[in-house]
């Protein structure tokens, strides 16, 4: 199987301030060059583009194309099921199925493991009710998403070392990241003898758009070579990594992408070094590490657009012109602005890159409402 994976969580849109309004055509076009191309894993979530992605993989994929020709991989939503009884754990594993189209799925994750959502899977034992349709034929492989410490990750592995395999976020940015600890989360699932599908090896995006210095130090490597190459080839790079997924959202970027990975290449020392200053460029940047995930703004009584504004920020790094500062104030209509938030840090806790959420906001307030 070749090692790249196609993310269906940043769809093309036809309105950008809308995630649900997905451009069907254009995905169409997408599924089908990527299988053409001879690639065959899809990684959809029940949460993907407001609850419409795992509908969008059935009508652009199941519904077209035969069923093995394609490995799919899907997620059970442990933060929608706070509240939930195992039976309702039962009944969203057959709504997936529904949204989905199949009868079984190629892999099947729990959904972001983190302290919360661990203590949810726990109540439910939701391991156990993955084992058991595994056992009943509906899932082949079982894993979990995970955003955690690399000790709850030593923790989780050890109480279930019946898991197939783990999802892991790892670039080349992350790596050394004292916040995401992605060299030591991998190091945990090695030492488990757990393969690793990867997930945000381009940061959300970050890492395609890097600034003018960081493409210099690409260009001394390859001038052909796309920013996001250097930081999908990294991933797929590592020993133990058997999948690395990229959240693709146009027919372009999947000809990129399965451009260069049809005959994967590892990173050589060379480009790793060069992949090591860039990520010290990165960092010192100032722009907001954010990966547009959405998980933060459901919960935000005020209606920040959170993910929108660290955009327009991270843009114009912090010295917006006119223009920007107007589409600061069209963004905030949609919801509001950046200060008025009153820190009850929900979002923090939903931030799977553990942002300081609040913190960021008031340097975006600062520069976009004087
Ligand atoms: S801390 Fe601010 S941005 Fe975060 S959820 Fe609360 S009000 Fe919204
Ligand atoms: S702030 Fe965090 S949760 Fe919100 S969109 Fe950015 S990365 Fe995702």
């Amino acid at each position: 199987m070749k090692k790249l994976g196609f993310g269906c969580m940043r769809f093309p849109l036809t309105n950008p301030e809308d995630n649900t309004s997905i451009d069907f055509p254009q995905v169409c076009q997408m599924v089908d060059l990527f299988l053409e191309r001879g690639f065959t894993y899809f990684d959809t979530a029940y949460f993907y583009h407001g609850g419409t992605s795992e509908e969008t993989v059935k009508r652009a994929l199941v519904q077209r194309h035969p069923r093995a020709s394609f490995t799919l991989a899907t997620k059970l939503p442990l933060a929608k099921l706070k509240e939930a009884t195992p039976q309702e754990q039962a009944e969203m594993f057959q709504l997936q199925m529904q949204r989905c189209g199949v009868e079984f799925f190629d892999y099947y994750l729990l959904h972001c493991i983190d302290d919360e959502n661990y203590e949810i899977a726990q109540r439910l034992d939701s391991f156990a009710f993955v084992q058991q349709k595994k056992a009943e034929g509906y899932i082949r492989q079982a894993g979990f998403s995970f955003h955690g410490t690399p000790e709850l990750l030593d923790e989780v592995l050890t109480q279930h070392p019946e898991v197939d395999f783990v999802q892991l976020q790892i670039n080349y940015l992350d790596w050394e990241n004292p916040k995401v600890q992605s060299r030591r989360c991998y190091e945990v699932a090695v030492a488990h003898h757990k393969p690793v599908v990867v997930m945000e090896p381009v940061k959300g995006g970050k890492l395609a758009n890097p600034s003018p210095a960081v493409r210099e130090m690409f260009a001394t490597l390859d001038t052909n070579a796309s920013p996001s190459s250097f930081a999908i080839r990294f991933a797929a790079s590592l020993e133990h990594v058997f999948m690395v997924l990229s959240g693709m959202s146009s027919l372009e970027q999947v000809k990129d992408n399965t451009g260069y990975m049809a005959q994967f290449r590892p990173v050589s020392p060379q480009e790793v070094a060069v992949l090591e200053q860039a990520a010290q460029q990165i960092k010192a940047d100032g722009t907001i590490p954010c990966t547009a995930c959405s998980y933060c703004t459901d919960g935000c009584p005020q209606r920040i657009p959170i993910p929108s504004l660290f955009a327009l920020y991270n843009r114009t790094l912090g010295q917006p012109g006119l223009q920007h500062k107007k589409e600061y104030q069209e963004l905030c209509t949609q919801g509001a602005p950046a200060s008025s938030c009153i820190a009850c840090h929900q979002c923090e806790g939903a931030c799977p890159q553990h942002l300081e959420v609040v913190e960021q906001l008031q340097r975006v307030a600062n520069v976009f409402e004087p």
